[in-house]
C-alpha cells in the first residue's frame, strides 16, 4: 500500500520560482546562470571544524560554541535551539541563525512497503525541489540522496534528466538530507529495523560525479566523528564507485570529459548505449535480481 502525505500543496515536482534550467549536457552554469542559481546561505556543514570555529568567532562567540553547535547537529541530530541547553540562551538563536540556516523544507512525503521505504521531497531556498529516499531493511538502513537539483546528463529513460540541470547542491544541502534521514532512522522504523542509518548512496537526483568537489566534501562530513561530522557507517562515494561496473565508471568519466569539451560524438559512439547494452550492465541487473554480488568483466 502506498501512503502519500502532503505537507504543503505542490503542483509539480519541478522548480517553483523562476528556475535556471540549463541546456541538456551542461555541467557548470554559465556566468549569468551562476549568478541567478545562487547557492544557499552558508551552513556549518559546508565547513570543516576549523572553519566553523572561525565563523563562530566572527559572530562574536567563543570558538568552542561552534563545536557545541556541531555536536548538536551531527552528534545529537538536534536543530531546535531550545534543546541546546549547554549553550547560553542569549547565544543560541544567534548561533543557529548564523550557522544553521534552514536549507530543506519538507513539502511531500511518500511511504510504501508499510513505511519501510520513505520518499521525501524538499524545497530548497531558491524554490528548487529535490528528493531523498530512506530504505529500511532488517540488516541496514539506507539513505539515498540527491547531489544536484535536476540533472544535465539527459539519460533518455529518466524524468529528472529530461528537465535539465537547475544547479549543483551545496555540500550542506547534501549533508542535511542525510542528517534529516538519520534522525528519522533514530526515531525508529520498526521492530526489525536497526535504529541507525548505515548506508548512504548518491542515487537521488543528479550525477554525483558532475558535482564532485561538493559531494566529496559531503562524504568527509558524513564519515568524520562528531563534532566534525556524522560518523555514519556510510557506504560512501568511494565504495559506491568501487561497486560500480568498470564499464559504467569508464563511460561516466568519458561523458563528463565530453560535456566539458562540448565535443560532438558520432551516433555509433553513444555512451548510454555503450553502458546499458554492456555485458556488465546485464550482469548487474542479474546480480541484483538474484541478490548476489556482481562479477564485473569490464565488457
Ligand atoms: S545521471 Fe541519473 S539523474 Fe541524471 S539523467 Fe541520468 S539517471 Fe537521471
Amino acid at each position: 500500500m502506498t501512503t502519500l502525505r502532503i505537507l504543503e500543496p505542490v503542483p509539480r515536482v519541478t522548480p517553483l520560482t523562476d528556475p535556471v534550467v540549463l541546456p541538456r549536457g551542461s555541467v557548470e552554469p554559465s556566468a549569468p546562470a551562476r549568478h541567478r542559481a545562487a547557492l544557499p546561505p552558508r551552513h556549518l556543514a559546508d565547513l570543516d571544524l576549523a572553519g566553523r570555529r572561525a565563523l563562530g568567532v566572527s559572530l562574536g562567540e567563543p570558538a568552542m560554541r561552534a563545536s557545541q553547535l556541531s555536536h548538536h547537529y551531527f552528534g545529537r541530530l538536534v536543530r531546535d535551539p531550545a534543546a541546546m541547553t549547554d549553550i547560553p540562551l542569549a547565544a543560541r538563536e544567534r548561533l543557529v541563525d548564523g550557522m544553521m540556516p534552514q536549507l530543506l523544507t519538507a513539502v511531500r512525503e511518500l511511504e510504501c512497503d508499510g513505511g519501510a521505504t520513505r520518499k521525501s521531497v524538499w524545497r530548497l531556498h531558491d524554490g528548487s525541489l529535490v528528493e531523498s529516499v530512506l530504505m529500511a531493511y532488517s540488516d541496514r538502513v539506507t539513505a539515498c540522496v540527491s547531489s544536484q537539483a535536476g540533472c544535465g546528463m539527459a539519460c533518455p529513460f529518466c524524468a529528472t534528466g529530461q528537465a535539465g540541470l537547475t544547479r549543483n547542491l551545496s555540500t550542506a544541502e547534501i549533508v542535511d538530507q542525510v542528517v534529516w534521514l538519520a534522525g528519522v532512522a533514530v526515531r525508529g522504523l520498526g521492530p526489525e529495523v536497526p535504529a541507525r542509518l548505515s548506508h548512504v548512496v548518491f542515487m537521488g537526483m543528479g550525477e554525483p560525479l558532475a558535482n564532485y568537489a561538493r559531494v566529496v566534501e559531503a562524504v568527509r562530513r558524513l564519515i568524520a566523528p562528531p563534532p566534525e561530522g556524522l560518523e555514519a557507517r556510510t557506504m560512501a562515494l568511494a565504495e559506491q564507485i568501487a561497486s560500480h561496473a568498470p564499464i559504467t565508471i569508464q563511460v561516466t568519466k568519458e561523458a563528463i570529459r565530453r560535456i566539458l569539451e562540448s565535443r560532438r560524438v558520432a551516433a555509433q559512439d553513444d555512451l548510454v548505449v555503450k553502458a546499458y547494452m554492456s555485458k556488465d550492465f546485464a550482469e548487474g541487473v542479474r546480480a541484483f535480481l538474484e541478490k548476489r554480488k556482481p562479477v564485473w568483466t569490464g565488457q
